[in-house]
Order: structure tokens, then C-alpha cells, then sequence
């Protein structure tokens, strides 16, 4: 007997399920176990920007790219049963759109309507969108929209490796902007930001598609040249990059003339690896710099270019900024007669995960050439600020806090803005911050520092020089700059009382900084014959072991306080590193 329950058109069923499959809306489709559209939803065929899907192939209508993972969805789907998902761009009018595909089988075994897949897909293209936007933002500075010194690395990786596949040497660019603090400083951000920008795209237009050009430091612009390697090569191309920037800037009512120094180095001839590449190139840019501006220089050894160092403590300290390794600590500056502590210095640490604390003298003499510096010394000028805010809240009266600058640093255009955001942003009067120099920082351009110390000078901030009598022999510049404080460098100290000829020179220190009104600081006392004699002589105040050694901020807080680990400094009102532009 033939049953007589009432069975559906093939026909029918579908079109219920395909009109069922419309009203659920967005991009569906019903495909054959091949892939085949068999139907598709009006948003889906509306997308595509095709008449009708009827016919097509599913993988066909994704981009090339990811076929292969939606063909082995499919068969898998097919074998298993078992729904899944997959993320695919699929082609549209406008291009190809990012979709995540549901897929799942109906109708098996044998049952009405035949057996095929139905895709339902969901639209990620706005989830895509932020998460480029975010890489983009992560690697890309913000402000010429071009790749920032993280992404820069990556892309002298990748050159060095092409350069290696290929046997094609290439070199590295660094194009400082010179005169840029002009503009800043007399016609203001607005308008020194319309520069960078306009110089980005000068610079940027002058370059190939397979050049890379990254802004890394305020006015410091790095270029990557695959194929450029023979001398030839590289005058074309500097000085196309040196002409760009030398045509006069017009911003608004303004003409500004500026000009450029650049500094390159080759690769393999100067060196193999990234970091090297770039700290030689920017040793070359200093060379053309110091040696006249608005020139090119590429790099010779004969230079005196930076020291030799280990390098993979260089590629580490890029991480270590990421992550937040540097800390700061802190060394209490006491009065030699009543050891009443007057003030501290911030000495910089690097806490390494696995080489632990490792001290300044490694790593500063790096970050000085690579220009970490600048980032690094900003931050510490910055968070000492607002720590001594801190410890004056505990010790309840002023105090002063020491903050060494490199000369790098002081040399920096952007050095007195750095200065004014530190004050600015701790609410510290410069009354209560004490620069430590070196002479030697004071002689590479005296007209220079002359300019820098009046500017810190007109801010209150004290001068002092640091490591005083191992640098300079001349000591006319002690009329000549605003100059507050001498500290005795150490090594006169060490074998105080004992030496007649260290004791010599603290006391003609001591003389002389009595004849120009200026304050005497005495480095590493270390016992009480040494703090004795000092004090006899008149020195007001000294920093040493004996009265205090380098101490993070909660054990200087306890000091002050006389009580141990009561006032820990909540560590979200302390500026990050990561996040100091310099
Ligand atoms: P500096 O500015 O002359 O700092 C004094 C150095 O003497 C510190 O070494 C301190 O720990 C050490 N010291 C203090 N008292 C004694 C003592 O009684 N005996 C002995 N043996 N040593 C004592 P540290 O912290 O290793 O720093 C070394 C140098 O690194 C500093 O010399 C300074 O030139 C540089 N430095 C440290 N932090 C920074 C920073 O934030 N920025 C810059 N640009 N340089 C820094
Ligand atoms: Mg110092
Ligand atoms: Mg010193």
C-alpha cells in the first residue's frame, strides 16, 4: 500500500526555507554539497553586485587568498556533519568584505529536502576595521601617519634579510630637520606640527614604494634604501632628500626656510644588524651636524662613531622600554653638619628579567647613541618631579631633586619643552630642580649651552656640575654660564683623608666655588674620616654611602618618614615610561 501521508513538492520546501532563509536577512546561502549556490539572499546578491548568485561556486566568490581554507571547511562539513566556522573575505562590489561564515549541513539521510549546506554569514568587516586601525595605531606615528621606530625595526629585519637573499647591499638614512625648535619655539606647535607633516611628505614623495621612511624622534626622520649601496646611489639619493627639504615651507602666512642633516650607513660594510645600522646612521647625522648642517655624511669608522657595545643589550633595551624595565632610584643629598637630607638625585636602573639590575654605566653610553636617551631621560626628569612632590608630602618641607641629563639630551631641540611638561605636569617649581651636567656636555657648543643654561636658568632650575674636575681644564666657564652647584667627582673623595694631593684639590674646589657663591656637593663619601674633613673645610653637603646609598622611592619615603614601607607610592600616579614622548 502506497502511504498516504502528504508529502511536499521538492520545490515547494525549498522555496519555504529560502524565503525563511530571506526574512533571517543578511548574507545566507544554500549551497549543494559541491559548494554550489543554489540559493542566495537578496543582501548577498546585493553585495556582490552580480545579477544572481544561482550557479556560482561559494569558494569561487571568496578571495583568492582564502579559498584553500574554505574548500577544506566544505569537505570537512560534508564528511563530518559537524557545523563550523570560517572567517573569509568574500568579493563584493566595493572590493572584498571580511565574513564569518556559519556552515552547517541539513537534510541527511535521505531526508527531505536533499541534503546541502546552508552558509550564514556575519559581517566582521567594522571588528577589522578597529583591529587594522589598531596595528596601524601600535606601529604608525600619529601624527605624519608614517611607521614609527617599531615598525622601522621590523622593516630593516626584513631588508637585511632580502639583502642576504639577494646579495644587494642597502643603507640606512636618519634625516634630522635642521633649525625645527625655531619654528616650534617662534611660531608654536600648530605650526611646527604643518611642518613635520609637510617634511613627511616631501621627504616620503622623493622615495621609492620599496623604500621604508619612519619618523622616530621629534624632528628625526629614518629612511630604509633597498638597492642603494654604492656611493653613487646614495649622493642621488640624500640629496634629493637634503634639496626636498631646503624649498622653503609655506604655512599659512608664513615662509620658512629650514634645510637637513643626514647621516647613512651600509649594509654589510658598516654593519649587519638593525640596531648597529641605525645607531651609525645617526652618528653620521650628528657628524653632519656638528660639522656645518644642511649635508650629508655617510659613515667611516674614522669617525669617532659609538663606542662598540654589546649589541644584544641594545636590541634589549628597545624591549625593556616596552615592557617597563627602567626604574628609578633615588640618593639622598644631606648637609654635611647636621646630615639632615636635603634633597636626592635620581639614578636611573634597568631591572632585566634575567640579567637583573643592570647599572647606568652599561646602559646609558647605549642610550645615548641610539637616542634612547632622549624617551628615557624625559621620563626620569618627568617621574622625579612628581616623586619629589611625593616625598615632600611625607617629609613635610622642601626639598630639591637631582636629575642627570646627558648630552644628547641637552642637546636636543626638544630639550626645554621636555623641561616645561616635567614642571608643568608635577606642579614642581624649578626652584626645587637641580640639572646635573657634565663640563664636557658645556664645551661640544658653548654658544649652545650658553642659550639652553639661561633659558633652565630663566625657569629657576640649578645648574650643577657633575663628575667636577675629571672633564674640562678650563674653569673660565664658571663665570661664564649660570652654574649653581660643583659636585666633587668621587675619585677625590676615595682616598680622602689619607692623600695630601685629593685633599689638595677639595680644598681649592671648595676655595673657588666660596669665591662665586656656589654650593659644593661632595660624591661617594663612603666613611665618617672622609665626611669629617669635608665638614672642617666648609663643604655644606655630601652624597655617599655613609649617609644614604641609591634606594627606590619607597625606602627613601620610609627614610624620611623613619618608618618602613608605610607610604608606598601608588604606582598609577607614576608617569610611565612607555607612555613619555620625547
Ligand atoms: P653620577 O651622576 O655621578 O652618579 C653618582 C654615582 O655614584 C651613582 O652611580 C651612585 O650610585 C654612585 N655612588 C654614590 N655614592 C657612592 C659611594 O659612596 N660609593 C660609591 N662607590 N659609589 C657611589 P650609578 O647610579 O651607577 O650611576 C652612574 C652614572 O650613570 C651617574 O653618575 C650618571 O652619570 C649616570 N646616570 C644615572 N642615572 C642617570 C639618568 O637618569 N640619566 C643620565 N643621563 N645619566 C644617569
Ligand atoms: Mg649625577
Ligand atoms: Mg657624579
Amino acid at each position: 500500500m502506497l502511504s498516504s501521508a502528504p508529502t511536499v513538492p521538492l520545490r515547494a520546501a525549498h522555496s519555504e526555507i529560502d524565503s525563511l532563509l530571506e526574512e533571517a536577512g543578511d548574507v545566507v546561502f544554500r549551497l549543494d554539497l559541491q559548494g554550489e549556490v543554489l540559493f542566495a539572499s537578496q543582501h548577498a546578491v546585493a553585495l556582490s553586485g552580480l545579477d544572481s548568485l544561482r550557479g556560482a561556486n561559494l569558494v569561487a566568490l571568496c578571495a583568492e587568498a582564502d579559498q584553500p581554507a574554505l574548500k577544506s571547511a566544505l569537505a570537512e562539513l560534508v564528511q563530518s556533519g559537524t557545523a563550523s566556522r570560517v572567517e573569509l573575505r568574500l568579493r563584493c562590489e566595493q572590493g572584498e568584505t571580511w565574513f564569518e561564515l556559519r556552515l552547517s549541513v541539513y537534510g541527511r539521510n535521505g531526508a527531505i529536502p536533499a541534503a546541502g549546506i546552508l552558509a550564514v554569514g556575519r559581517d566582521l568587516s567594522a571588528q577589522h576595521a578597529t583591529e587594522e586601525r589598531l596595528r596601524h595605531m601600535a606601529t604608525h606615528d600619529a601624527l605624519t601617519e608614517l611607521p614609527n621606530r617599531l615598525l622601522l625595526s621590523d622593516r630593516i629585519r626584513m631588508t637585511i634579510a632580502q639583502a642576504r637573499r639577494s646579495g644587494q647591499g642597502f643603507s640606512v638614512a636618519t634625516v634630522g630637520i635642521d633649525g625645527f625648535k625655531k619654528v616650534n619655539d617662534g611660531l608654536g606647535h600648530p605650526v611646527g606640527d604643518a611642518v613635520l607633516r609637510m617634511a613627511a611628505a616631501r621627504l616620503r614623495k622623493t622615495l621609492r614604494d620599496s623604500d621604508t621612511l619612519a619618523r622616530v624622534g621629534g624632528d628625526e626622520f629614518v629612511a630604509v634604501l633597498p638597492g642603494t649601496a654604492t656611493e653613487a646611489q646614495i649622493k642621488l639619493v640624500t640629496g634629493r632628500l637634503l634639496a626636498t627639504l631646503q624649498a622653503p615651507f609655506e604655512i599659512d602666512t608664513h615662509t620658512i626656510y629650514l634645510g637637513a642633516s643626514v647621516g647613512v650607513s651600509v649594509y654589510p660594510q658598516h654593519a649587519e644588524d638593525e640596531v648597529r645600522l641605525v645607531a651609525l646612521a645617526d652618528a653620521a647625522m650628528s657628524r653632519a651636524k656638528e660639522t656645518g648642517k644642511a649635508r650629508c655624511v655617510v659613515y667611516s669608522p674614522r669617525h669617532s662613531g659609538p663606542p662598540e657595545h654589546d649589541i644584544s643589550l641594545e636590541a634589549a633595551m628597545f624591549q625593556a622600554v616596552r615592557e617597563g624595565e627602567f626604574m628609578l632610584y633615588y640618593q639622598p643629598i644631606v648637609d654635611a653638619r647636621t646630615r639632615e637630607i636635603e634633597g636626592f638625585e635620581t639614578l636611573m636602573r634597568w631591572k632585566h628579567p634575567t640579567l637583573g639590575m643592570v647599572p647606568p654605566v652599561r646602559f646609558i653610553p647605549i642610550a645615548e647613541t641610539n637616542g634612547l636617551i632622549n624617551l628615557l631621560g624625559a621620563w626620569a626628569l618627568k617621574a622625579a618631579c612628581v616623586q619629589l612632590k611625593q616625598f615632600e608630602e611625607v617629609a613635610k618641607r622642601p626639598l630639591y631633586i637631582s636629575v642627570n641629563i646627558s648630552p644628547r639630551q641637552f642637546r636636543n631641540d626638544k630639550f626645554l619643552d621636555v623641561l616645561d611638561d616635567a614642571m608643568a605636569f608635577s606642579g614642581l617649581p624649578g626652584e626645587q630642580l637641580v640639572l646635573e651636567i657634565t663640563e664636557g656636555t658645556l664645551m661640544i657648543d658653548p654658544a649652545h649651552a650658553e642659550t639652553i643654561l639661561t633659558r633652565m636658568a630663566d625657569r629657576k632650575a640649578r645648574i650643577a656640575i657633575d663628575d667636577f674636575g675629571t672633564g674640562y681644564s678650563s674653569l673660565a666657564y664658571l663665570k661664564r654660564f649660570p652654574i649653581s652647584v660643583l659636585k666633587i667627582d668621587r675619585a677625590f673623595i676615595r682616598d680622602l683623608p689619607g692623600s695630601q694631593k685629593d685633599g689638595a684639590i677639595c680644598n681649592a674646589v671648595l676655595d673657588l666655588a666660596k669665591h662665586l657663591d656656589l654650593s659644593v656637593v661632595a660624591e661617594g663619601v663612603e666613611t665618617e674620616e672622609q665626611l669629617a674633613h669635608l665638614q672642617e673645610r666648609g663643604c655644606q653637603y655630601i652624597q655617599g654611602y655613609l649617609t644614604g646609598k641609591p634606594m627606590a622611592a619607597h625606602v627613601a619615603m620610609a627614610a624620611l618618614r623613619e618608618r618602613t614601607y608605610a607610604n608606598l607610592v601608588p604606582p598609577e600616579s607614576r608617569p610611565d615610561v612607555r607612555q613619555v614622548q620625547a
